[in-house]
């Protein structure tokens, strides 16, 4: 009899969980709202010159899983304002683009990542965090004009030495095109990180917290191509 209340006790418990649940995912509106609130920019809205390549919304990914189920790409707002104007810069000196890989990432894929790959060469152990879930890291390579990516030495996520700024193996045109990205993102104030020629941290936001905020969804297929690049309202 006691095991019987106890169980009832248990589904009302799972019950009352549940419609919380679905209640908080159901409201689009506010996880927008609230990723906005905490002062993120959409870089897709704010620099159309980016040429995304959100390589975690689809399978092509060392986890060999579609993990984020938008390719939107955010940044808290004093890292995004510096990185429209190293594109712009980037742009307008070099005939360059950014073709970007991941900017703000929740903690929970951080969890996610670090249960496939420990190794705090290449994932941040989620207990500190990367700055990807605080919105001041990102992931990027350069692109000609046609928005062909550059040559590098590896692949984005290549968890090899080959990926370091010291690597020597690697081609010189690999080594000029690292070097371009290299004093472009520095110059406005974003770090290269030793061990990952693609990664680069906005110093200045070191500070603020780890974030769990889902990426907003993507726009519905009725919209239009024109809008697939746009982000949800700022206001
Ligand atoms: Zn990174």
């Amino acid at each position: 009899m006691l095991k019987t209340i106890r169980s009832a006790g248990f589904v009302l418990l799972l019950v009352v969980f549940m419609t919380l649940t679905v209640s908080g995912f159901t409201k689009d509106d506010t996880q927008t709202d609230t990723l906005t609130a905490k002062g993120f920019l959409c870089l897709q809205d704010l620099v159309p010159e980016i040429i995304p390549d959100v390589r975690y919304a689809t399978t092509n990914n060392f986890t060999h899983k579609q993990i984020y189920d938008s390719d939107r790409l955010y940044l808290l707002a004093p890292a995004a304002r510096q990185f429209k104007m190293a594109a712009r810069y980037l742009k307008i000196t070099s005939n360059l683009y950014f073709r970007v890989f991941d900017a703000y990432r929740p903690l929970s894929v951080q969890k996610k990542f670090w249960a496939i790959l420990p190794d705090p060469n290449f994932v941040a152990d989620p207990k500190t965090g990367s700055r990807h879930n605080r919105g001041a890291a990102i992931d990027l390579t350069l692109a000609d004009s046609e928005g062909n990516a550059l040559e590098m030495g590896t692949e984005f996520d290549d968890f090899t030495s080959l990926a370091a700024w010291s690597a020597e193996a690697i081609s010189d045109e690999a080594r000029q095109n690292r070097n371009k990205l290299k004093e472009v993102m520095e110059k406005f104030g974003f770090k290269a990180l030793p061990s990952e020629w693609w990664h680069f941290d906005f110093v200045e936001l070191q500070n603020t917290v780890n974030l769990d905020i889902p990426i907003p969804p993507k726009k519905q297929d009725a919209d239009s191509a024109d809008n697939q690049l746009t982000c949800p309202e700022q206001n």
